[in-house]
């Protein structure tokens, strides 16, 4: 997979492309540094999805996309923020 480019066309200006499948993603810049500031936006946005795996939880076992090697539970044991507890609220043992 290619980067995002910024690549000039004739007597419209500066457009963000998809390296990898030659499609436009952004409108037409009147100068390169707006161009550029979105496309690497879209190559942060990349890099991070790229970086996601699928990893196993160490929870429950099912395998879940990770964010990353700190991520090891799914969104349902709490990977992602929400905590188990607000799927399954705990209750209280009388
Ligand atoms: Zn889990």
């Amino acid at each position: 997979m290619k980067d995002f480019e910024v690549r000039h066309v004739r007597n419209k200006g500066f457009a963000v492309y998809n390296g990898s499948t030659n499609e436009r993603e952004s409108g037409f810049y009147s100068g390169r540094p707006l161009a550029e500031s979105y496309c690497d936006t879209l190559n942060r946005q990349k890099k991070k999805r790229d970086a996601m795996s699928k990893r196993k939880c160490m929870c429950c076992g099912r395998v879940f996309l990770s964010e990353g090697i700190h991520n090891r539970l799914c969104r349902n044991c709490g990977g992602s923020g929400l905590g188990k507890e607000m799927i399954e609220p705990c209750t209280l043992q009388l």
